[in-house]
């Protein structure tokens, strides 16, 4: 569902143009080939990012410190603990 993976990445502090990308092109990704130079590329710059970063992100080196959600997220949206 997009509107929980936004609320998730916004929940996360990923970028919005992450978020976009992620869910308008990354979710779709199977529907077209071509992704694996992309899915190295992204394994390449930032392996640790832990989330998918947007092209611009990534020619930026731009890279957000994603949050990991405890217990005190439950119940919030876009936590994962919910
Ligand atoms: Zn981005
Ligand atoms: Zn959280």
């Amino acid at each position: 569902m997009i509107v929980q993976d936004v609320a998730r990445g916004v929940h996360s502090g990923f970028p919005m143009c992450c978020i976009a990308f992620f869910v308008l092109a990354w979710n779709r990704r199977n529907l077209r080939g071509g992704w694996d130079l992309y899915e190295r590329l992204l394994d390449a710059t930032e392996p640790m990012a832990g989330y998918v970063r947007c092209p611009v992100c990534v020619l930026r080196g731009r890279v957000a410190r994603a949050h990991y959600c405890t217990d005190a997220c439950r119940g919030k949206a876009g936590a994962r603990a919910a």
